[in-house]
């Protein structure tokens, strides 16, 4: 990624063959485009006051901002320009002298002198510095968004947002996409997530919901004929916060007929690719593939960061018949970290175990391994020799290494031991980019507490072919083995999207929603529609769908998609800025025939 953003940013302007200089208004130029070429040349350049320094009694140096830059304009002390005054300055380029020239700066062999300077607008001191090179609070930059816009950070994330979002635009043009707007105020969809929802004033007691994905509205585009679709979507969900999550996001929607998973597969890798391409400058390698049991039984996870190896070893078959009561289980694996013998002192370890306890598990089994391959660990006295040489054979290790296991129920063993390797490997964010398409996902993720299965993906995921006739109610515990045809794409860790071959036959779609524990009723009251729709000639149909505000905030190695969106949310909800959300006044509820309770105890 380039520094100079700005230039690189007009330059692409430039490319486009927009002529910039043709609506100018107030000013002939930008400040981070003047040259010495321009030596002579009066001009005018617009912007805030970005540094000020006196010279002596009678001038001080300005240094002028605007979106492309800086630039310094010698003006005559009687002005009194304060930090980000907005003004205009009309002056003539001078090369400046040998040795006088600003190499921090773009514009730093010129500045502007004789200058008039216009004041348009004063203002007041910034709540904050705009050069500190401490982090300000994020509370106090997004209650004065509007200033902290101005900083070059949030500049560039900008910038770059709005590259991958006309890259990805391009790319599913290119492909034959065409843009379609699906409505914001609708029946719920089932993404499995909380809906908002927005009372109806026409009819009081009832509401809508605000679309957690376009998700049925894409189906029906496809019902309708109109073959590839594609639109960057607000999405809505009430969920808790994270950093990579906000109430609203945007995310690139897309579905196809007639295609099934390598089609989309491709169709998806081009628009990633090209935003990649727009902000890096470099068309990603073939994104590799992985099926999700061996994300799960290699990474322990479903999004795993494929930038270091560190791969869960299954040690299952080493302590069959052990006697060592703590391997006596269902499932045993585990890591190796590679010098990790000195590296990790006993403190870090006790820290670990405390860790794995609190993700589950009962505790962390650990082993150094020594001079002559020896092994060292509390456990040892419980393993035969063989156990302790067929470790040792089995995880690959090598004098210095340290050996971390896990044993018990197959599901926590993956667990946890996924997060010891990303607690122990993960790098840093960095600049590297490991995309990963994971494919063949089981149609249902575990059984609730109802005893009905939990869809892994929607509800309107294709299973497996030969796996339709297992989709009964109650099925229980074999619906678990049931596979779909659902895929993600995962970059750097992160889910960056996900997708399937979608059901277009209504009796199948009937039997997931059975399985899934709706009756015939429901289903018909919830999705009628949709499996009227499906009677009318619903073709074969797939489609994805991907986060812009996460590709955004990886692909500019920032670890907080806030850092990438205008007006984000705080991680608990509010808007600092306009104090969103407020009460409404009894009159508006009145109208809605709503009535607030008092906050629960
Ligand atoms: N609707 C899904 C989502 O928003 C994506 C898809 O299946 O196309 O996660």
């Amino acid at each position: 990624m380039s520094d100079d953003t700005t230039d690189q940013e007009y330059d692409e302007y430039e490319d486009d063959g927009v002529d910039m200089g043709a609506a100018r208004g107030m000013r002939t130029d930008y400040c981070g485009e003047l040259t010495p070429e321009d030596e002579g040349r009066e001009v005018s350049v617009c912007g805030w006051v970005d540094r000020r320094r006196e010279h002596g009694e009678k001038l001080a140096f300005i240094d002028l901002r605007d979106h492309t830059g800086v630039v310094q304009c010698v003006v005559d002390e009687k002005h009194d320009l304060r930090s980000e005054y907005v003004v205009r300055i009309t002056g003539t380029i001078v090369v400046r002298p040998e040795g006088m020239e600003n190499a921090f700066l773009d514009t730093g062999g010129i500045e502007l002198r004789d200058c008039e300077v216009e004041i348009l607008n004063r203002a007041e001191a910034p709540p904050f510095p705009m050069h500190s090179r401490q982090d300000v609070d994020e509370t106090v930059r997004l209650r004065y968004r509007y200033v902290d816009m101005r900083r070059e950070r949030m500049q560039r994330n900008l910038r770059y947002r709005a590259l991958v979002q006309s890259a990805v635009r391009g790319a599913m043009e290119d492909q034959g996409f065409t843009e379609i707007e699906t409505p914001l105020l609708i029946a719920s969809t089932p993404e499995g997530a909380r809906d908002f929802v927005v009372p109806s004033r026409q009819k009081p007691g009832e509401f809508y919901a605000l679309p957690q994905s376009p998700q049925i509205f894409k189906q029906l585009c496809m019902v309708g004929g109109m073959d590839r679709y594609y639109q960057i979507a607000k999405c809505l969900r009430d969920e808790d916060l994270r950093a990579d999550r906000q109430f609203e996001f945007a995310q690139l929607d897309a579905e196809a007929s007639f295609v099934g998973q390598e089609e989309v597969i491709e169709f998806i890798s081009y628009a990633i690719s090209s935003a990649t391409d727009a902000v890096r400058g470099v068309w990603p390698e073939e994104m590799p593939m992985m099926s999700w049991i061996d994300a799960m039984e290699y990474y322990g996870t479903d999004k795993p960061d494929t930038r270091f190896d560190m791969t869960l070893i299954e040690l299952t078959p080493l302590f069959e018949g052990t006697e060592a009561n703590v391997f006596k289980t269902e499932c045993v694996k585990g890591i190796t970290v590679d010098g990790g013998a000195d590296e990790v002192g006993r403190n870090r370890i006790d820290e670990l175990t405390e860790m794995c306890k609190r993700w589950g598990a009962k505790g962390l089994a650990w082993f150094r391994v020594g001079e002559d391959l020896v092994l060292d660990g509390g456990l040892t006295k419980f393993m035969t020799d063989d156990e302790q040489a067929g470790l040792i054979h089995m995880m690959g290790a090598k004098q210095g290494d340290l050996l971390l296991l896990q044993s018990g129920d197959r599901h926590l063993v993956r667990d946890v031991l996924g997060r010891l390797r990303l607690e122990i490997g993960k790098p840093p964010i960095d600049e590297g980019l490991a995309f990963l398409w994971v494919v063949d996902f089981p149609m249902f993720e575990s059984i609730n507490d109802n005893g009905d299965p939990v869809a892994a993906h929607h509800p309107f995921t294709m299973p497996h072919p030969d796996d339709v006739d297992y989709l009964v109610r109650g099925g229980g515990e074999s619906l678990l083995k049931i596979r779909s045809q659902a895929y993600d794409l995962v970059l750097n860790g992160w889910e960056l999207g996900s997708g399937s071959v979608r059901i277009h036959d209504p009796e199948i779609q009937k039997s997931v929603f059975a399985a899934l524990g709706f009756s015939e009723e429901e289903a018909e009251d919830k999705f009628g529609f949709l499996l009227d729709a499906f009677r009318y000639g619903a073709p074969p149909h797939a489609g994805f769908a991907f986060g812009i505000d996460r590709l955004t905030a990886l692909l500019l190695g920032e670890e907080n998609i806030r850092e990438v969106i205008a007006f984000p949310k705080t991680q608990s909800g509010s808007d600092p800025l306009t104090n969103a959300p407020t009460p409404i006044d009894d009159r508006h509820l009145t109208e809605l025939g709503l009535r607030t309770l008092p906050p629960a105890e």
